[in-house]
């Protein structure tokens, strides 16, 4: 007999909607990979960005990348669910993407930065926000001289942007740290399952079944 069977899924319900920030070097994107693998039902947001594709980065799969008056132009024609500038490039998620997937009941991860966080935290206070932090400072430094062959200047830039992204984890609903990454991913993967188990999503989920249960 199959779960269904025993236990009829009645309500259509949106997704949830995640943010997911962490400073460059903490291991988020692989970690949002991982979970995709594992998770079912859920989907990450392509965002848009002006900044440069890095070698192995592939447009329309890490981000579509465009030019600063198609952004632009996309801020004008209100595109954008929410956008920020990091740096020295303008970054932006994509409304009718995220609009649709969580209609269709589907999860949605933002991987954006803590201003972006604070966007979305002011337009679905429903959403869950994770930030993701390294298990140290020196660690965080081994990770991001780890990605090439940057100059001591560019290390220390990175390390202060890391530390300034940082500064912001206390907005958050959960902290993980990316320590052992297998915990990390199942740290991750027990937010998710908490919000599936919520007491007003299974309401809806199982509302014949409490119907029945309740008789
Ligand atoms: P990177 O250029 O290293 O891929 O990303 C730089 C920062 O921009 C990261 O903190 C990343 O999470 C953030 N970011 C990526 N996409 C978006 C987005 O659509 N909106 C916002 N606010 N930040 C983003």
């Amino acid at each position: 007999m199959t779960l269904n069977q025993s236990y009829p899924v009645t309500g259509n319900q949106q997704g949830v909607l995640y943010v997911i920030a962490a400073p460059s070097g903490a291991g988020k994107t692989s970690l949002v990979a991982a979970l995709l693998q594992r998770v079912s039902n859920i989907c990450v947001s392509v965002s848009h960005t002006t900044r440069a594709a890095r070698p192995a980065e592939v447009n329309g799969v890490n981000y579509h990348f465009v030019s600063i008056a198609t952004f632009e132009a996309m801020l004008t024609n209100a595109v954008f669910f929410e956008h920020a500038k990091v740096y020295d490039n303008y970054y932006g998620t994509s409304k009718q993407t995220v609009v649709e997937k969580l209609q269709q009941g589907i999860d949605v991860i933002l991987e954006i930065d803590w201003q972006g966080a604070q966007s979305v935290r002011a337009l679905m206070p429903d959403s869950v926000s994770i930030f993701i932090l390294p298990p140290s400072r020196q660690i965080l430094e081994q990770r991001l001289r780890a990605r090439g062959q940057d100059t001591e200047t560019v290390i220390t830039r990175r390390m202060q942007a890391a530390v300034a992204e940082m500064s912001h984890y206390s907005a958050f609903d959960y902290v993980v740290i990316n320590d052992q990454f297998e915990q990390a991913l199942q740290d991750l993967q027990a937010i998710v399952q908490t919000q599936r188990l919520t007491r007003a999503r299974q309401q809806v989920k199982y509302a014949q079944l409490l119907t029945e249960l309740l008789a």
